[in-house]
């Protein structure tokens, strides 16, 4: 049991460098104003917002952890794993990030051009259109560009038929391995936390073998409290993270004002009995 339980903890969220639509430090300032105390920057496969997260956090008196989340391919789908408490300028972990960044481009023009098949045209510059970085184009841009475009009425819509895994205008990638993704977390000095696996589509044997593999591989924490579970979620995954000794952890996985269903540090706490991720960071 531990008394950081109740610590206003946000560590996971995303800026205009991935996926997100607000400046790292503008996201500082809105996490500080919903009584965010400790909060991470997690883009996607970047870590280039961090120094103005950190110095933005600091300035308001919140704890900053610097943060990233790696798209990991894990039989044959995506699993996503946020490094906490990394080190930004760790050469093994920015090489590995490259790595992936590059993969994203080629995707994005033949995710493109499976668009225009289906009809929807110029999508890769409408997408780049709401990339605040071009190095990382995302499904996400797609989507608002979809959204804009009217194919779509929300983005929920735009994954459900057009761009969801499976989905016509889904192309496959292979990302790193989870033992890359982990691996690199560790040599930056950080703690490699299983990001949302409530949204994973594994069968129960598969998970099992996720759990298994990821604690083997030296992850240390899984994802509790976020705004990608459901309530009944929050109380299967503490008894996962219980059953397997995991450290929790608690973040919003917000990305916009007008798209995010939970703001930024707006979610129930842990539970008094899980020991979160950050009981030795306060
Ligand atoms: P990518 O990394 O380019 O494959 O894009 C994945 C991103 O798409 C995630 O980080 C989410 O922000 C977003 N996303 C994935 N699935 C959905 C969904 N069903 N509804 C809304 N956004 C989603
Ligand atoms: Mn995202
Ligand atoms: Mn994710
Ligand atoms: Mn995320």
């Amino acid at each position: 049991m531990s008394q950081t339980n109740q610590i206003n903890a946000d560590l996971h969220c995303h800026s205009r460098i991935s996926d997100g639509v607000l400046e790292p430090a503008v996201l500082a300032q809105r996490a500080r104003d919903n009584g965010v105390q400790m909060w991470s920057l997690t883009d996607h496969d970047e870590l280039s917002g961090l120094a103005e997260a950190g110095s933005a956090a600091r300035a308001l008196g919140m704890t900053f952890i610097p943060g990233v989340e790696v798209s990991a391919t894990w039989a044959k789908q995506t699993v996503h794993v946020v490094g906490l408490n990394i080190d930004p300028d760790h050469p093994v972990l920015n090489q590995g990030l490259n790595g992936i960044r590059a993969g994203r481009i080629e995707r994005a023009r033949e995710m493109a051009q499976r668009l225009e098949a289906l009809g929807i045209e110029n999508s890769y510059e409408g997408a780049l259109r709401y990339a605040g970085n071009p190095g990382l184009l995302s499904r996400t841009h797609f989507a608002r560009y979809l959204v804009e475009q009217g194919a779509c009425k929300t983005m929920q819509d735009v994954f459900n038929r057009y761009l969801g895994d499976g989905k016509p205008g889904y192309v496959r990638v292979h990302w790193s391995s989870l033992a890359d993704a982990v691996s690199w977390i560790i040599q930056a000095g950080g703690r490699a936390v299983l990001a949302h696996p409530g949204r994973y589509l594994y069968t129960p044997v598969q998970f099992g073998a996720l759990f298994d593999e990821f604690k083997q591989l030296g992850g240390e924490g899984i994802e509790v409290v976020t705004g990608s579970h459901s309530p009944d979620q929050y109380r299967e995954y503490a008894g996962i993270a219980k059953r397997y000794g995991f450290l929790a952890s608690r973040g919003s996985d917000f990305h916009a004002p007008a798209e995010s269903r939970i703001d930024l540090g707006s979610m129930p706490p842990l539970a008094v009995d899980l020991k979160p991720v950050w009981h030795d960071w306060v």
